[in-house]
């Protein structure tokens, strides 16, 4: 079991000795980071959010933001595998009978099983919470039917938490912990081939009439929407942390790179007056990023009124910042940075799937405005 004394510190020494190596061929050659990922399940960092007592760290929202934005800081990739990982983890633990817990807990919290979320369809987009997928019943069974568009770490993780319509609740939602090799579970292969976040090995997952026990039928039936719920708070909190972490990232990296790079007069980048102003600017959005992030954590752990809105508003803050940080990081690099010698255009790519992962930074933005400005 991990224990949570100094987390910051252990996930950042477990990025730099077991994430970076691998970092640059999980790109080129956009493969899931399984070595990080076996470490991960090895070091006990899988359990992170599994309560005590069923042998996990009994870590919090604020835990699971401080490792995705260490480990983010490594790659952007295996950090979002994690972070979907530890999402589906904390529904589980929230939602899950007493029989789900004590059969699927103690498992991940040895590392010896992980989650994915299929949740996003061709037919609502960023909108994750209006699936097409349907269920019937046939006796004790479900069968389901539909496709997934994305699924992160598809193959990989044991289980995907699969977003449905109940067939017994009118309107209701349901999630089912769907094992990856079920029958009918067809995985569509090479359709991935992201401008960043190459390692996430996103599938397609097509359920050809799935046929379920309702044991994995996650807590009680129509459900569902509360549970995706929570599902969102983590998820959003974790993607504000992977993308603060792909900002410090770049930061470093532009840095380095201005006290570095040498003129034949002696003087380096860093001596002129606005890449200096330019650097100041960069610090001060990467502070914010991870300040706002760790305070949403901080507000919902503490279930302060105010904490979805903190929430909603630490991932547009973290998605906007990245993108600019990732820009003058690569205007501070130059053409070494164009020329892919520095991983700044690495970091410029990763970026830009915050914004459109679900729910995306402009669905976020009428989230928030609505939370704020409550319709009549
Ligand atoms: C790297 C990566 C990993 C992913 N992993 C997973 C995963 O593990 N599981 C999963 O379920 N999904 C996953 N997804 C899918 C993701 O969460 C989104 O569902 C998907 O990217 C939506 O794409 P789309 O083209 O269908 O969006 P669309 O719905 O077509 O939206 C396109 C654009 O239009 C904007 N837009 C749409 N509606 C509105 C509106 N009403 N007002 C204003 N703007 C609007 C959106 O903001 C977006 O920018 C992943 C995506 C990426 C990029």
């Amino acid at each position: 079991m991990l224990s949570l004394e100094n987390l910051e510190q252990k996930a950042a020494e477990f990025g730099r000795a077991f994430v970076a190596p691998h970092t640059e061929s999980i790109d080129k050659e956009a493969r899931f980071p399984k070595e990080a990922y076996n470490e991960l399940k090895k070091q006990g960092f899988m359990g992170l959010l599994v309560p005590k007592e069923y042998g996990g760290s009994g870590g919090n929202c604020a835990h699971h933001a401080q490792v995705c934005y260490n480990i983010a800081q490594f790659d952007a990739s295996t950090a979002l595998c994690y972070m979907m990982h530890n999402v589906a983890t904390a529904c589980i633990a929230t939602f899950g009978t007493k029989e789900q817990k004590e059969e699927f807990l103690p498992k991940v919290a040895k590392g010896e099983i992980s989650f994915a979320l299929a949740y996003s369809e061709s037919g609502s987009g960023t909108h994750f919470g209006l699936p097409d997928i349907t269920e019937t019943q046939a006796g004790e069974y479900r069968i389901l039917k539909g496709r997934k568009s994305f699924v992160t770490s598809a193959q990989q993780a044991n289980y995907y938490l699969t977003y449905t319509n109940s067939c017994k609740v009118n309107g209701g939602k349901n999630n089912w912990i769907t094992p990856n090799d079920a029958q009918g579970i067809i995985h569509e292969e090479g359709v991935w081939n992201g401008l960043g976040m190459r390692g996430n090995v996103s599938k397609p997952v097509q359920y050809n009439d799935v046929k379920l026990p309702e044991k994995y039928l996650l807590g009680k039936d129509g459900e569902g929407e509360t549970q995706a719920g929570v599902v969102a708070m983590y998820f959003v909190v974790g993607l504000g942390a992977v993308y603060s972490g792909v900002g410090k990232a770049a930061y470093e990296c532009a840095l380095a790179h201005c006290k570095s790079r040498k003129y034949t007069d002696g003087s380096s980048l860093a001596d002129k007056e606005l890449v200096r102003i330019h650097i100041a600017e960069l610090y001060t959005k990467t502070q914010a990023q991870i300040a706002l992030v760790y305070e949403a954590a901080r507000a919902f752990d503490n279930q302060e009124a105010d904490a979805v809105c903190k929430i909603f508003a630490c991932r547009i803050n973290a998605t906007q910042l990245v993108m600019d940080i990732c820009a003058l990081a690569m205007r501070l690099g130059g053409g070494k940075a164009y020329s892919k010698l520095l991983p700044l255009e690495r970091y410029l790519r990763d970026a830009f799937a915050s914004q459109v992962m679900a729910p995306s930074l402009d669905i976020l933005q009428v989230w928030l405005s609505d939370a704020l400005l409550p319709k009549e």
